[in-house]
């Protein structure tokens, strides 16, 4: 086939998937079924027709206003559809098709994992923990995930980045909480990060943490300034280590791989 056609449909296959994701942000956190009832209009709670429904375009048609009683639609949900299309159309240009279905995977629990957590500040077990196992299996099954030949050293060496991320910044969280004298960073962003190192393998780490902690305090600082108030702010560490995770995978590695080490050191781990 065609690379132009089979990049284009996977952008469609991410844009429907975003707006699987975008049901997953919602529903999970309350308990609800992500499968049933089908969508429905957030404000009003009717029922959303089919032709409506399509992710990205359905908000254009509709201006952002509900056909059904005239609410705002939030402009989240076509940014999520959107953005799992772009991410999803540029894994399947980088990686072989095995590679690609496992971070494509990867960014779907991150996008569904970062909106709970900008909602509800916290980040449900079943996508941390559950992370861990599904970066486990698929290091086995996919040994270049972690730079390897062979499943059995590819799965010890995601096993192991597991524990080195969740205990790693499980330290890094109560050493700022101790020096901030309140709680800075949840137990939820370490088990993330034990995630992303059963995905990812631990030479990620100094991106992911670089990454994420410029990004999250230049965020978290014009928060405070734009606020009156200048304590009390919670502010979501989740999101920001699913951005340097991203980043990572669609180009950080490389670069590094590349430039900064030359292909030598990162390339043997
Ligand atoms: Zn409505």
């Amino acid at each position: 086939m065609n690379p132009w056609v089979e990049t284009a449909a996977i952008f469609v296959a991410g844009a429907c998937v975003g707006s699987f994701l975008n049901v997953c942000i919602l529903r999970w956190p309350l308990g609800l079924s992500v499968i049933h009832p089908a969508s429905r209009c957030p404000a009003c709670g009717q029922k959303i027709p089919g032709k409506l429904n399509l992710p990205i375009l359905g908000y254009l048609k509709l201006r952002g206003r509900a056909r059904c009683c005239g609410a705002h639609l939030d402009p989240r949900y076509p940014v999520v559809e959107l953005l799992t299309a772009v991410i999803f159309a540029s894994l399947w240009i980088l990686y072989p098709p095995k590679v690609f279905l496992v971070y494509a995977i990867l960014s779907a629990g991150l996008i569904v994992a970062s909106g709970i957590d900008w909602d509800h500040l916290v980040i449900p077990d079943g996508l941390t923990l559950g992370g861990v196992a599904v970066g486990i299996c698929s290091s086995y099954l996919v040994p270049e995930l972690q730079n390897q030949n062979h499943s059995p050293d590819a799965m010890v060496r995601s096993a192991l980045s597991a524990a080195i991320g969740g205990a790693l910044l499980y330290l890094l969280a109560k050493g700022a909480s101790w020096l901030l004298q309140k709680e800075a960073m949840g137990v939820g962003d370490a088990k993330l990060l034990a995630a992303l190192g059963a995905f990812l393998g631990w030479p990620s780490f100094p991106w992911i943490l670089a990454f994420s902690s410029l990004a999250g305090t230049g965020v978290g600082v014009a928060i405070l300034l734009g606020r009156k108030q200048k304590t009390g702010v919670k502010i979501p560490y989740g999101p920001y280590l699913a951005l340097a995770s991203l980043t990572w995978i669609l180009g950080g590695k490389q670069l590094v791989q590349k430039y900064l080490f030359n292909n030598s050191v990162y390339s043997g781990f």
